[in-house]
């Protein structure tokens, strides 16, 4: 790839466009645009939203110009008096706007395919920079513009020119224009002047850590410039992404892959996979390779469990049973947990999680037996058994483990199912991968 003076070329999106910042959509341009920027290798560091006025855009053009080499700006080329995009960067490089005709002609076709006559307010969508291309909108009026900023314009403008030209890409808001347009013209040009690098990532999913002790865990690789290694957290479990740049895919993984394994290596069980595996889907494999069988009683997760250990294919070979015992008479009469425990204990608790893990192992013939209940909320809590309070109990013939979580008690219900049906899955996992329990069969 080629560099920018001293170092890799950086970019910025400007996201142009006042419903953004009333949250009335969703910017998912960035996020396209920033991925496809990775895919040829060139770092984005920065976005920015700003709303349809043009101080305020000039502002961010002023930002954008003194941080990135590459520019690139979604919405605000429209026809309508809102659209401004075009006008600002005109009037920040004090440049003036050419008409072009064979665009204004091409605008009036899409319009007479439709049968429409053009509005005049349309032919602005003709203009153009000086010093600037238009480039085609293949689905859609709004041409974009690609501009190398050359340095006496930077000059003229105020804007430093240490780091060289800057290239300003300009694409409409609607995702389906603005896709049309990177892929047949804005990638090609990046492309063509910076050369092309490969950005690899892997994602090392963590199950029973929390983000802050993996950071502190991980702090020395924090702190690694290629490949760089981040935690993120969410839905109850966190990942480190180790992400690599080099001139080719196959380079980039060579990169990263000591530091995966190192800390596959360090992390051991709290290690569950990478990318898209699932504990669920880790699960079925431990089961598969040790011709192990596993039955789940359910009660406030409702058959999550359930349903995520049969979204896996093949599954039928190692679940013998599946059970929603939610109400107390089920949990006596299909589980065998003893009226004593229902009323002594309560639903919720440890014993009644532990008998209903023994009664679904014994009525299935399984080797293991796996057992949930809780409180999933918003209601049904108490002082001593608040909302969030969740047993779930694991039975095999030299295994059993119970666990008891506290979750928050503000989570939404479906999250506490969730988090529940995770700590579950984990549960069964950490029993196969345990050496001394149940990880043999005969
Ligand atoms: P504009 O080009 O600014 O006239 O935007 C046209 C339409 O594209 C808007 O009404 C939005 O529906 C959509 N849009 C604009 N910006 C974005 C963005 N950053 N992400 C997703 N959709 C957008
Ligand atoms: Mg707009």
């Amino acid at each position: 790839m080629k560099s920018c003076g001293d170092r890799q070329p950086r970019a910025e999106i400007l996201s142009i466009g006042t419903e953004l910042l009333l949250g009335q959509i969703l910017d998912t341009n960035s996020q396209y645009l920033t991925r496809a920027l990775a895919g040829i290798g060139v770092d984005c560091l920065w976005h920015t939203t700003v709303g349809d006025n043009k101080s305020r855009i000039e502002d961010c053009l002023r930002i954008a110009l003194e941080r990135a080499d590459v520019i690139l700006t979604t919405g605000g080329l429209g026809p309508t008096a809102d659209d401004l995009t075009r006008e600002c960067l005109a009037e920040f490089f004090s440049v003036p706007l050419l008409f072009d005709q064979s665009v204004a002609t091409a605008i009036a076709e899409r319009f007479a395919q439709r049968q429409i006559a053009m509005p005049e307010s349309n032919r602005k969508q003709a203009l153009c920079p000086h010093g600037a291309c238009l480039i085609p909108n293949s689905c859609g009026t709004a041409p974009g513009i690609i501009w190398k900023v050359e340095t006496e314009l930077l000059e003229q403008a105020s804007i430093s020119q240490a780091q060289g030209p800057r290239y300003l890409i300009t694409f409409p808001g609607v995702p389906t224009e603005m896709i049309a347009m990177w892929q047949e013209s804005a990638k090609e040009f990046l492309v063509d002047t910076f050369g092309r690098a490969a950005i690899w990532s892997c994602d090392l999913k963590h199950y029973g850590i929390s983000e802050s002790a993996l950071a502190e865990m991980y702090a020395q690789l924090l702190g690694l410039s290629n490949p760089t290694v981040a935690p993120l957290a969410g839905g109850g479990e966190c990942r480190l992404r180790v992400t690599a740049k080099a001139e080719s895919i196959d380079e980039a993984k060579t990169i990263a892959s000591p530091v995966i394994d190192q800390i596959r290596k360090k992390s051991g069980y709290l290690c569950y996979g990478c990318d898209d595996d699932t504990l669920e889907a880790v699960v079925g494999a431990l089961l598969t390779n040790k011709s192990l069988t596993l039955a789940v009683a359910e009660s406030c997760t409702g058959g999550l469990v359930s349903k995520r250990l049969t979204d896996i294919p093949g599954s039928s070979l190692y679940i013998k049973l599946n059970v929603v015992t939610y109400a107390d008479l089920a949990k006596e009469k299909i589980l065998g947990v003893s009226p004593d425990i229902l009323v002594n204990c309560g639903t919720v608790s440890s014993d009644c999680a532990q008998a209903m893990a023994y009664g679904i192992a014994k009525l299935a013939g399984s080797d293991i037996g796996l057992s949930i209940t809780g409180i999933a909320g918003p209601g049904g809590g108490s002082a001593s058994k608040p909302v969030g309070l969740v047993y779930v109990a694991l039975f095999a013939e030299h295994f059993q483990r119970v666990q008891e979580l506290c979750l928050p008690p503000d989570l939404p219900r479906c999250e506490i199912r969730q988090r529940t049906a995770n700590a579950a899955l984990n549960m069964v996992r950490l029993c196969l991968l345990d050496d001394s329990g149940v990880a043999t069969n005969g």
